[in-house]
């Protein structure tokens, strides 16, 4: 048995909202005891230098690869893309890092990359992945998803993602902000479709994120039974109550936006122009739905332009300037991510009998949110993946 002690730490309780100092001590990853004790013979000592712990850090949005490169004949690099994924998992655990839901990549390289990091062949968070996004035919994503057309179509596109392995699927509900000559508010795969494919999704316990910004797509979702509403751009009362109802969970990635925004020369005008109308309404439509008590988890859509794998903590920042209040912003990337990810019975919070995995910020974010920037530490099952 592998004995920790982690001790020197201010440990941030989500549930309480309160911030205590004690040391942790941990049997083969898991926590055993949070306070003061006696240190067990022959226990590693790990020394937290008196900073702020936080459970481990969720990223419920990632795209470790988004579409994979091709060379001058059309041959899709696989391999380089799959290079690019493994770097993106270690920038990950240097951002403090520990779980990462990935909603869509291309040629299944999340998948293996997923069970790479299981079979400890390299390093990189936890992870859960789902395959190629699901898309109508030319519609948002298509470059590196699975086009289906018509209810059945959609079903077995479902049907393929599970069969590769993905722990959830992810479908287009509507049209994107980086897809030519389709405007973010338009619907794309029907009601219908979507449920065709979230049915397959539920009757294997996986479970269905989609990608929707406008209003008549996000119903057409929530209808269908989807578990998660991705971006979420524009969302009436209507949308709240129902997500209250059915335990839908809002991933808003405010950082998808505002990666975007603050690099308007980088993007063509098209871009620029649903950007600047879609920015501003989505704050309000995230403001609006805490406020109604939406349950709100952590993603950043990391993986799009300019959106960097390094800044998941930065989307935190951006949640706060949109009105949260602190301690719920940490609760988005902790026990709220936790339980969308479904993993919240050791997932989440500080507790004995969950896993030791923690985010260690080197200020106090409760008082300045900016210290999520500056994380000292990330450990992930009692192992430290990162320390400076
Ligand atoms: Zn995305």
């Amino acid at each position: 048995m592998t004995v920790k002690v982690f001790k020197n730490g201010k440990i941030m309780d989500v549930i309480n909202g309160k911030i205590f100092e004690a040391s942790i001590l941990a049997e083969d990853g898991i926590i055993k005891e949070i306070g003061e004790f006696d240190i067990p013979e022959g226990a590693e000592i790990i020394d937290f230098g008196g900073n702020y712990v936080s459970p481990g850090l969720f990223n419920c949005h990632v795209h470790t690869v988004l579409d994979t490169p091709v060379d001058q004949g059309g041959r899709p690099k696989i391999a380089t893309a799959t290079v690019e994924a493994i770097e993106n998992c270690r920038k990950y655990l240097r951002s403090g890092v520990t779980y990462v839901r990935d909603v869509g990549g291309s040629n299944f390289i999340d998948i293996d990359v997923r069970d790479a990091i299981n079979a400890g062949k390299i390093d990189g968070p936890e992870m859960v992945v789902s395959g190629k996004c699901i898309c109508m035919t030319g519609g948002h994503g298509w470059t590196g998803g699975r086009e289906a057309d018509g209810p059945d179509d959609a079903r077995k596109a479902a049907r393929e993602q599970l069969r590769a392995g993905a722990d959830w699927i992810k479908v287009m509900a509507t049209g994107g902000v980086m897809t030519k000559g389709v405007e973010p508010g338009s619907p794309q795969l029907t009601e219908d479709e979507l449920r065709a494919a979230i049915e397959e999704a539920h009757k294997v316990n996986a479970k269905a994120a989609t990608h929707a910004q406008g209003m008549v797509g996000i119903k057409n979702a929530l209808r269908a039974g989807v578990d998660s509403i991705e971006h979420g751009f524009y969302m009436d009362d209507w949308c709240f109550d129902w997500m209250k109802e059915h335990g839908t969970v809002y991933v808003p990635t405010l950082a998808a936006m505002y990666w975007i925004f603050v690099n308007p020369d980088k993007v063509p005008d098209f871009v620029i122009r649903k950007v600047r109308g879609a920015f501003e309404a989505h704050k309000k439509t995230f403001y609006n739905a805490y406020k109604a008590g939406v349950k709100i988890a952590l993603g950043t859509d990391a993986g799009t332009p300019f959106n960097p794998h390094d800044m998941t903590a930065y989307e935190m920042i951006l949640m706060k300037e949109a009105g949260m209040e602190p301690w719920d912003c940490i609760r988005t990337g902790t026990i709220n991510a936790a339980e969308l990810c479904e993993v919240a019975a050791d997932h989440g919070t500080i507790e004995p009998g969950k896993k030791a995995s923690f985010t260690v910020y080197g200020g106090n974010p409760i008082e300045d949110m900016q210290a999520v920037m500056d994380c000292r530490m990330t450990v992930i099952g009692g192992e430290v993946k990162f320390a400076k």
